[in-house]
């Protein structure tokens, strides 16, 4: 058993309000903690740390919680830059080109899908993310929705079954018979390789009673639920999401008074993907409603070839301060603590005695950086379990 001593951090953010300054980030200043086995074992000033068998000066760098990135769809194939380009000349969103992935991902080898999504996830940790959470949803058929789980439970156990993402094109004249499907045999194949269940519950995409039958048959085969609501416009989503009592309701985009009245009291977190709003022009959220009203908040990327392909989790928490006005220290929380309370994990997203070990240290002072410096490569080092993420780029 190995103690590992991280030292010379000019600024600790531990995101555990117990710890420092007694803060939402919980700061410390000329700070150092022990990681052993993976875990952290002992958080506190640098002068008075214990001793351990191996040290790693750390040169008066910022550190932080790794960034839980709690909703991604992180293996497709292809991509929708000429859809993004026609949106960014006026067209609007629709969803609709979801399809488009579909086709490519159906198509595509599974060693493919694998290495797209092992290209991406470099990307993630580079920027400083620990946990990924990875849905399905862009192969719509048996065959492959199993395929997409297989793939993302190698790189996390994280993973969702999002068959319910939109009725495919060839069912388009016989909805009931993919929601047979998809809460039937496609569940079935699917759910050995899943932790959630999750419905895109929109105008477009499935209905309050449909969405209710999705959740429903996912809960019965032992998987727990997570919705995607309130994106495009008002809706059942998130008043859905509390009844079930999901982990989190994600986008969120259009809330009601009676939303935000059930979420305050309800365990929903709320996730939040400023990044889909940004790449679709579109509505920001009103976070200060949701921080106001004390419900939890997560910020997520989003990462998928349509309407976010972003991997970057400093970039979404530059978005948050500047368009959600978010505090530099929400924003931070959101992203962490947030991330990991929506995926209903507490060993990961705090730098807390028994948390895993998994932490970003910054080329910076100050987790600020991480907003007042948008698109710059903040973050020099990434952790996991206290172990150095080397990011190699595969060719
Ligand atoms: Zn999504």
């Amino acid at each position: 058993m190995s103690a590992t001593l991280f030292t010379g951090i000019g600024e600790l953010a531990t995101c555990e309000p117990t710890l420092g300054d007694e803060s939402a980030l919980g700061l410390l200043h000329d700070a150092a903690f022990i990681a052993e086995d993976g875990r952290i074992a002992w958080v506190g000033r640098a002068s008075d740390a214990p001793a351990a068998d191996e040290r790693v000066e750390l040169g008066g760098r910022a550190v932080v919680p790794g960034f839980v990135d709690s909703h991604t769809h992180l293996v497709f194939a292809g991509e929708r830059s000429a859809e993004f380009g026609a949106r960014m000349a006026g067209e609007p969103y629709t969803g609709g080109g979801i399809m488009t992935t579909v086709a490519a991902t159906r198509a595509a080898s599974t060693d493919e899908l694998r290495a797209t999504a092992s290209r991406l996830l470099a990307e993630m940790h580079a920027s400083g993310t620990t946990t990924v959470e990875i849905k399905s949803g862009y192969g719509l058929d048996v065959a492959t929705e199993r395929r997409i789980l297989e793939v993302a439970s190698e790189f996390s156990s994280e993973t969702t079954f999002l068959g319910a993402h939109v009725v495919p094109a060839e069912y388009m004249d016989d909805r009931e018979a993919y929601l047979k499907l998809v809460t039937g045999e496609m569940l079935a194949e699917c759910a050995p390789f899943a932790r959630w269940i999750d419905v895109f519950c929109e105008d477009g995409a499935f209905d309050e009673l449909e969405s209710i039958r999705v959740i429903a048959a996912g809960v019965a085969a032992g998987l727990l639920p997570r919705v995607h609501g309130n994106q495009l416009g008002y809706g059942p989503g998130a008043q859905l999401a509390v009844e079930f009592d999901a982990a989190s309701v994600d986008h969120c985009s259009y809330l009601s008074e009676e939303d935000l009245d059930a979420l305050s009291l309800g365990d929903t977190v709320v996730t939040l993907l400023p990044a889909a709003e940004f790449s679709t022009r579109s509505r920001y959220a009103d976070a200060r409603a949701l921080l106001d009203a004390g419900i939890t908040v997560a910020l997520a990327t989003d990462c998928n070839p349509g309407s976010a392909f972003v991997t970057s989790m400093p970039f979404v928490v530059a978005l948050a301060v500047r368009e959600y006005r978010m505090t530099p220290a929400e924003a931070l929380v959101a992203a962490t603590r947030g991330g990991a309370a929506a995926l209903r994990r507490t060993d990961i997203g705090r730098l807390a005695p028994g948390c895993s070990a998994d932490f970003a240290a910054l080329d910076a002072p100050s987790h600020v950086h991480l907003a007042y410096r948008p698109g710059s490569p903040v973050v020099s080092q990434t952790w996991r379990e206290g172990i150095r993420v080397i990011v190699a780029r595969p060719e």
